[in-house]
């Protein structure tokens, strides 16, 4: 991974042409999410997936693309994939979250959210946003990702805390 810094408080990191995607669907949502993986098989195939361990199995049923598996959403595995994108092992998020249901988890399905908006990584959260995502040239190129250069933040003494 080639990395260069730009001003004191970013660092820019080249994101590769294949990219690390994690997939997740809440339940009611993952009929939806699989018909979109169906449809965009052939763009998903030249990348690495992975998924959380409920959405994982049915996306590689249905599509017969490879995935690797989290544990289930609510048994740890948002956190895990949540994990992987700090230490810069994600590079995109698919997530299928479910505006109509409470979740038991909801906790850890909102760090995961944060955690991806703290690492600048793309997000989309429906249909139209995942298609939007994978009509980018940059899905299939590299991607010149800024990053909040957090050491140098603490080292200058920057609140990394909001108030
Ligand atoms: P699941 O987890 O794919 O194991 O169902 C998703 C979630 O609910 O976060």
């Amino acid at each position: 991974m080639r990395t260069r810094r730009l001003a004191l408080e970013y660092i820019e990191t080249t994101m590769p042409k294949r990219k690390n995607i994690a997939l997740v669907a809440h339940d009611h949502k993952k009929a939806e999410l699989v018909e979109w993986a169906k449809r965009h098989r052939e763009a998903l195939a030249v990348h690495q997936l992975m998924a959380t361990g409920t959405t994982g199995s049915l996306i590689e049923k249905e599509t017969k693309l490879q995935v690797e598996k989290m544990r289930s959403g609510p048994l740890g595995g948002d956190l895990e994939i949540g994990a992987l994108i700090s230490e810069g092992k994600v590079d995109v998020l698919i997530f299928f979250w479910d505006p109509l249901a409470a979740q038991p988890h909801d906790p850890d399905v909102r760090a995961l959210l944060r955690i991806a908006v703290v690492w600048n990584i793309p997000v989309v959260s429906n249909m139209a946003s995942a298609d939007f995502l994978f009509s980018s040239p940059y899905m299939n190129g590299e991607y010149p990702r800024q990053v909040p250069d957090y050491e140098e933040r603490k080292r200058k003494d920057w609140p990394l805390r909001g108030g």
